[in-house]
């Protein structure tokens, strides 16, 4: 690892850091540390600090704000990589907005909506990046970011950019046919002409939504599960009672049950406990075996 940390550290269009607290790379600001952390700030760049991980074996993984993560206190064994400025562009042309991976989500849709461009109020209220979101395909369960979109350029190490029309790709609740190997770079939205006016009531009506269901002000990852077929997650976990459940500092939120907050100081374990909890007794009382919408990284197995 210091033979990657020494190489990186000379890598132009590369910054790097070692023994990072993932902690500090995602919303739940829980997780030990990475080995290293590093940026790709160009597209060169990003292509040199593969070749290193990959001659130097070190194990990787991309993250955008590390908003759907829960990360191990052990932390990660491997690179965290990161995009930087060459991915952080928007640019638009027409009634299409072209946006870097890197580009934080709530400024793709602050674009739309002073562009007056409808396509993408779904996602308005939503953390985190352009890249994760499509990694993602976020949204909610009857509509997402994926519907948008008219092109997707990404990176796989090793063998190079490749751009996916709108055609080649499918999308759904919480899930694309995007290979989960190869790294998302940039995407094109096709979106419809609007006013300023209709774009923000589509936005505020998801916003004021979100406000009224969702825990505030508590470090989080947001949906824990993914709702099953057409079944709501989150009144199956309040019908057992979950609400206020809580191992060590973290809780099932009082606000809604299929979040999990941290109260302050909570340690992975706690919400991995709180999560199987959550899932040993939905499994119990309904028989359904539901799926995890947060990333797991670091853990074993
Ligand atoms: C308060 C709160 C509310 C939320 N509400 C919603 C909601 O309403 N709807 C919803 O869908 N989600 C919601 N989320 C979850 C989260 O914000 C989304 O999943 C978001 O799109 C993740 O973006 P990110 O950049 O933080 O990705 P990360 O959390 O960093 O990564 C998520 C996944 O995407 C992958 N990834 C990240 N960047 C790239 C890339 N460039 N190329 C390839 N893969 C990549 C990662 O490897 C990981 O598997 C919420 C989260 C919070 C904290």
């Amino acid at each position: 690892m210091l033979r990657a940390f020494k190489a990186l550290s000379t890598t132009e269009g590369v910054s790097v850091a070692s023994d990072v607290a993932l902690a500090s790379c995602t919303t739940y600001r829980i997780g030990g540390p990475a080995d290293l952390v590093a940026v790709a700030n160009t597209y060169a760049g990003l292509v040199s600090l593969f070749r290193v991980l990959e001659a130097e074996q070190v194990p990787w993984v991309i993250l955008g704000r590390g908003s759907n993560v829960l990360a191990s206190d052990a932390g990660y064994r491997g690179c965290v990589v990161r995009l930087g400025s060459e991915f952080d562009r928007i640019q638009v042309e027409g009634t299409t907005i072209s946006a870097g991976a890197g580009v934080l989500l709530a400024r793709l849709v602050n674009k739309s909506l002073s562009e007056e461009l409808s396509g993408l109020e779904c996602c308005a209220g939503i953390p985190g990046t352009v890249g994760g979101a499509l990694s993602m395909d976020a949204g909610s369960r009857h509509e997402w970011i994926g519907r948008a979109v008219r092109d997707v350029v990404t990176y796989r190490p090793g063998v190079g950019m490749r751009r996916y029309l709108a055609s080649d790709i499918e999308w759904g609740y919480r899930w694309t046919t995007i290979p989960s190997d190869e790294i998302i770079l940039e995407a094109t939205f096709e979106l419809a002409r609007s006013t300023k006016a209709a774009v923000a009531s589509e936005m505020n009506r998801r916003l004021a939504r979100r406000r009224a269901t969702q825990p505030t002000g508590k470090p989080c990852c947001g949906s824990v599960f993914k709702n099953p077929g057409d079944r709501s997650v989150g009144a199956m976990l309040e019908g057992c009672q979950l609400k206020g459940y809580r191992v060590g500092q973290a809780a099932v939120s009082d606000r809604h049950a299929n979040f999990v907050v941290n109260e302050g100081g909570a340690r992975a374990t706690d919400v991995l406990a709180v999560i199987n909890h959550m899932h040993g007794q939905v499994q119990e009382r309904y028989g359904v075996d539901l799926t995890p919408e947060v990333k797991f990284l670091g853990f074993e197995g």
